[in-house]
């Protein structure tokens, strides 16, 4: 049997021509995935392709948001908007976005008993967890840096931020992370992108699905180092962590970590971690602060207050959580 030569060439050179273009076509089907320091953190990003869609585009798009983000909220830079707000001032007019990520706070504050507060702005750099030589400081020094601080310290009228005591400093660490994850989800989604992850150390938002099945997040372990305790399937959610193992200190075999309690000054003692889901992961991360100080019973009955799912390690490696979490996890 002979071969049609004039056929088989025209074959191999379509293959050829479909090997290529698979080859160097802006995205391919492949998913993209890239990884970036910013507000001090990991940041992951995972996008799946669609048609017509640059997809690392999309990607950097959504990293430039994030860095955006970092610029107006940081406490670390001294031109950030949040920073002016941290200085002698008592009235402030704000971005929209630093406005809506304090309404967001002080919606969550105001349910929380004293528990969550975004003007502990001294007290966090008081105890300086993350630098250089941390230490335990003085009894002195902590009521010195509450002074001012409780209900009604940071209020807010439309845009206009006001402080109670000029001195309060403003510390949007609890919540900016979940901010800034919420944007690039919507820069991505803008993209034309319709599946994704973001995750910012622990403050996690899912797009859509993972290849047609949910995507599988992996909860962390609080007392083991890189080993996964849970796993949640999800779409369309956000899951956030707050762990006392994230950043910390240790001084004569006591573990010194970042989420205080406003009315005593110290790191809460009640949890060892907490992972709430949420729609939106502004919402999240703020609440995964305020349960991780109120502790297993106020905790829940916070989270349940604002219709999420909430995930308790307690200080004794005792498991609490709502009833919807119940049949959703996986244990390992
Ligand atoms: P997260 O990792 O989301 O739980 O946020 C922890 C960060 O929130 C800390 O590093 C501080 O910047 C800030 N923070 C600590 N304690 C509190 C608190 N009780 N209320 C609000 N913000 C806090
Ligand atoms: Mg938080």
């Amino acid at each position: 049997m002979g071969f049609n030569r004039p056929l088989l060439a025209v074959l191999l050179i379509v293959l050829a021509v479909a090997v290529a273009w698979w080859r160097l076509a802006p995205s391919g089907d492949q998913e993209v995935r890239q990884t970036r320091i910013i507000m001090s953190t990991v940041v992951e990003i995972t996008a799946l392709p669609e048609p017509g869609v640059d997809t690392e585009a999309a990607v950097n798009a959504a990293f430039a948001e994030m860095v955006r983000i970092e610029g107006v909220m940081s406490s670390h830079r001294a031109d950030s908007e949040v920073s002016r707000l941290s200085g002698p001032v008592t009235r402030m007019e704000l971005s929209t976005d630093t406005a809506a990520v304090i309404r967001q706070g002080l919606a969550i504050a105001k349910r929380s008993d004293g528990a969550f507060d975004l003007a502990l702005g001294r007290l966090i750099k008081l105890w300086n967890v993350l630098g250089e030589h941390p230490h335990v400081p003085t009894a002195a020094a902590i009521t010195k840096a509450l002074r001012g601080v409780g209900p009604g310290d940071l209020r807010l009228e439309g845009r206009t931020a006001i402080k109670a005591d000029p001195e309060l400093a403003i510390d949007l660490g609890s919540i900016a992370k979940g901010y800034a994850v919420d944007r690039a989800c919507a820069v991505l989604q803008a993209a034309g992108i319709r599946d994704a992850t973001v995750n910012a150390g622990g403050n996690l938002r899912v797009m859509g699905s993972h290849r047609n099945r949910p995507w599988r997040i992996g909860i962390q372990h609080p007392r083991k180092k890189n080993e996964v305790m849970a796993i949640l399937p999800v779409n369309d959610e956000a899951v956030v962590t707050s762990g006392d193992y994230q950043r910390f200190f240790m001084q004569d075999g006591v573990r010194y970590h970042h989420i205080f309690d406003p009315r005593t000054g110290w790191p809460a003692r009640r949890c060892q971690s907490v992972t709430i889901v949420a729609d939106n992961a502004t919402l999240a991360d703020g609440l995964s602060t305020a349960v991780f100080v109120l502790g297993p019973e106020k905790g829940l009955a916070l989270a349940r207050s604002f219709g999420v799912e909430a995930l308790i390690i307690d200080i004794d490696g005792g498991r609490h959580m709502t009833d919807g979490l119940r049949d959703r996890l996986q244990w390992p």
